[in-house]
Parts: structure tokens; C-alpha cells; sequence
């Protein structure tokens, strides 16, 4: 990122981002956290939720591109990391269109940002979703498997695309949706291009829409592209650029990145930051449970049992928002990840996630295993972090690739 400003790590946060913190987390104790039960039971997008989000500027381009170039890189994290303590599933379906968003910024021109970006997330009173669409049934952690066709039809200047999405979230029931598809299957991931398929176009329908584990307030579906016929200026880049990138690959070997991975490396602090989010709620709810549930005459906290359990989802909270501001400061800094320290923060964040909303279930004994304390959900919530956006055995694979040079698969 060339544009980026040069500024030193500090965890002081500026002033116009300590106050967007402090705005963002009465939206998510007030309205965000007290809606989480009701549209995890329900399994649906909270469109009410996104709608009262979009009204005070909050699900909206301008504020998230605002965050993105925030010039200390903590924008996004400090926005997700709020979102996500409100409550995971809204926090998804709040944050969803961005890596759609995200995946144009990374790979389109400026003008095809400026005519999809906005559509994602359309305005108050008329709320709009964007979906990236990468995996497949036989493609999750092996983008190169890939079987989604692009084909270009030269004499009515338009792509065709024809296969099958899975795990899209918003798919289906978004305005816009990004397409990972295979340009020149003999190139393998190298022959992937992403491509843009404009609202209401013949041919993209909502396949299965998955009954899910967590964030359930998240729509997850599968996307079905039959005969899908895109204008040739769809394709993120621009086909020219498309052909010369193909044309470089035939001739040596390699070309640039994924179109697929270059939107998660993007991505992956931000992702890191939800789990944070969720960690967080977790820990201090069991701290604050700990203080007035009484046993044996004493609050169950003044147990070194439970304190020591505290103490350490404490710390590994705090760990894994330092891993997870260290990446995202990089990457607004335009240093490369050379430790793969965005798969580092994406990694010790999705897991400690899941630990801590374990911890917190044991802190609150039965209560924690039920419905009607939110931990129990949260636990639910957290697991996808391990999963989605490359699997922590991926991660592991890419900073062990990263720290040894090895070929390790
Ligand atoms: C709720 C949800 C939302 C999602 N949203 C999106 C979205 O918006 N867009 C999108 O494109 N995708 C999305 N995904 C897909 C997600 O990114 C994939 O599920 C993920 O990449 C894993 O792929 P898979 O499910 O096919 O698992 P697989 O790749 O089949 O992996 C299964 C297991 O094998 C392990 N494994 C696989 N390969 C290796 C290896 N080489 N070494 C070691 N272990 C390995 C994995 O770590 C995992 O434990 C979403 C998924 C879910 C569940």
C-alpha cells in the first residue's frame, strides 16, 4: 500500500479513534448484544439491526472505508473487535459485505470500486449486502481446485460463468456478489480471475441455505451460477490486465498472487479482530459472574481455580489483540507479513476464542450451558473462527512455510 502513511506502532489510540470506540460499543451493548439471542433462534439476517446501523452511519461504505484508511491500520480492528463483543452472528452479518468490498479493492480498478463498492451496502432505508464467492464443494482450503468456469464470449463482449458456490455468506441474498472463477483451468489457481456479477442478473440463485452451528444471525448459502452472462468490464482488473497476467504465467511459470488470497491476506487481521471480540465479551462476563455467584460462602473468584482461569483468558485475550494490531498495523504500513504475521494474529485469535468461551461455559457452571445466559452462544459463535477464512491447520501450514522456507503441506 504505497498511500500509506508512515506512522510508528503505538497502542495509544488517536483521539477521533478512541471516540469511535467509545460510539461503537454503546451501539453494540445497546442495541447489538440485547438482539443476539433473539436472531441466533431466529437464524436469520437481522435486516432491523443492519437497517438502525445504517441510519447512524455505521453499516455504511464511507465508515468503513474511513476505518480501512485509518492511518494507524487499528481502525478496522477496533470496529470489528466492537461489533463482535455485541454479538458475533449481527456482528457478521454487519461486517459481511466488507470482504466482498475488500476483494474488489484488492484486485479492481478504481472505477469498478467506485460502481460495485457503494451497491453493497446501499443506505438508510434501503439496506443492501455484498457476498464473496470462493469456495466450493470441492474447493474450501484448496482454492486451486476450483471448478467455477469464466469463459469469455468475444462476440457479445460478456463472460459466461457457469458452476457452483458454497459457504457464501450473504449468498444469494446479496446485491452484489464476487466470483472466484477459473479463466484457464491448465493454469490452475494462477488461472482464477474474480469477477463481479451485478444485482439481479439471470442465472445466480440461492442454492441451500446452511442451518449452522454459530452465527447463526449470519446468512450462509450455497450460490448457483448457470449460464451467468456478465458484461466484459466484470472482471476485477480489467480483461486486458487479465490477459497479460495469463500470458506472464504461460510464459514463466508464475505471476502475481491468487485473486482468492490476496483478498484473505487482506483480510486477516480484521477476521483475527471478531474472534478478539468474542474472547473478550467472554472473559469479562465470567470475571463479572465469578465476583456474585457465592459457594461455599465466598464468590466462586475468590477460588484460585477460578481466578487462574481468569487470569488466563485475561491474558490471552490482551495477546491476541496485540498479535492482531501488530498485522493489521503492518499492513497499513505496506510492510510485508514476512512471518506471516497476519495468519499469526488470525490464528492465536480464532483459538483463543474458542478456549475462552469454553472457560467461560466452566466459569458459569450450568447456567453457562444454557440459552439463557449468552455463553453458551458465544462458544457457538466462536468456533468459526477456527474454520472459515483458511482453517487454523492452514494457518499453521502458511507461517510454517513462512518460518522455514519448506515446502510444507
Ligand atoms: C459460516 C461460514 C461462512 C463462510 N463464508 C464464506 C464466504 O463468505 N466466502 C467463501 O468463499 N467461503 C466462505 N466459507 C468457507 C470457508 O472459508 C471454508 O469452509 C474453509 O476454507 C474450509 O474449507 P472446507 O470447509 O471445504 O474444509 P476442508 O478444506 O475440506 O478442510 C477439512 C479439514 O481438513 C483440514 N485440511 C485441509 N487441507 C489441509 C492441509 N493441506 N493440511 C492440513 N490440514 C488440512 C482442514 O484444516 C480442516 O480441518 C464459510 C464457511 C462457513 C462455515
Amino acid at each position: 500500500m504505497s498511500d500509506a502513511p508512515e506512522s510508528g506502532f503505538s497502542l495509544e489510540l488517536g483521539e477521533d479513534l478512541a471516540r469511535t470506540r467509545e460510539w461503537l460499543h454503546e451501539f453494540a451493548a445497546s442495541v447489538i448484544r440485547p438482539a443476539g439471542a433473539e436472531w441466533d433462534e431466529r437464524e436469520e439476517t437481522p435486516w432491523p439491526v443492519l437497517e438502525e446501523a445504517a441510519k447512524i452511519g455505521l453499516y455504511s461504505l464511507d465508515f468503513y472505508t474511513q476505518q480501512y484508511l485509518e492511518p494507524s491500520g487499528l481502525g478496522i480492528p477496533v470496529v470489528f473487535e466492537e461489533l463482535f463483543w455485541g454479538d458475533a452472528g449481527i456482528g457478521m452479518s454487519l461486517a459481511g459485505s466488507t470482504l466482498a468490498a475488500l476483494s474488489v479493492a484488492a484486485n479492481g480498478t478504481p472505477e469498478q470500486v467506485g460502481e460495485w463498492c457503494p451497491q453493497m451496502f446501499g443506505g438508510p432505508g434501503d439496506v443492501k449486502l455484498g457476498a464473496f464467492c470462493s469456495s466450493e464443494p470441492e474447493a474450501g482450503s484448496d482454492v486451486s481446485a476450483i471448478r467455477t468456469r469464466a469463459v469469455y464470449d468475444a462476440a457479445a463482449g460478456e463472460w459466461v460463468l457457469n458452476g457452483v458456490k458454497t459457504w457464501a455468506t450473504n449468498g444469494g441474498i446479496a446485491e452484489v456478489h464476487v466470483v472466484v472463477a477459473s479463466v484457464d483451468p491448465s493454469l490452475g489457481s494462477r488461472g482464477q480471475a474474480s469477477f463481479v456479477v451485478p444485482p439481479g442478473t439471470p442465472g445466480l440463485s440461492m442454492g441451500q441455505k446452511f442451518r449452522k452451528h454459530g452465527i447463526r444471525a449470519s446468512h450462509t448459502a450455497e450460490v448457483v451460477l448457470s449460464d451467468v452472462r456478465i458484461p466484459e468490464r466484470c472482471v476485477l482488473g480489467g480483461r486486458d490486465r487479465l490477459e497479460e497476467r495469463l500470458a506472464r504465467v504461460k510464459e514463466s511459470g508464475h505471476a502475481g498472487g491468487q485473486a482468492a488470497m490476496r483478498t484473505f491476506e487482506a483480510s486477516r487481521p480484521g477476521v483475527a479482530a471478531m474472534a478478539v471480540g468474542i474472547a473478550r465479551a467472554a472473559a469479562e462476563y465470567a470475571a463479572e459472574y465469578a465476583t456474585r455467584r457465592v459457594q461455599f460462602g465466598r464468590p466462586i473468584g475468590q477460588n484460585q481455580a477460578v481466578a487462574f482461569m481468569l487470569a488466563d483468558m485475561a491474558a490471552a485475550v490482551d495477546a491476541a489483540r496485540l498479535l492482531t494490531w501488530r498485522a493489521a498495523w503492518m499492513a497499513r504500513q505496506g510492510r510485508p507479513f514476512r512471518r506471516a504475521e497476519g495468519s499469526m494474529s488470525k490464528l492465536v485469535a480464532g483459538e483463543t476464542a474458542v478456549r475462552v468461551t469454553e472457560q467461560a461455559i466452566q466459569i458459569l457452571g450450568g447456567n453457562g450451558y444454557t440459552r439463557e445466559y449468552p455463553v453458551e452462544r458465544w462458544h457457538r459463535d466462536a468456533k468459526i473462527f477456527t474454520i472459515f477464512e483458511g482453517t487454523s491447520e492452514i494457518q499453521r501450514m502458511l507461517i510454517g512455510r513462512t518460518i522455514t522456507g519448506l515446502d510444507v503441506r
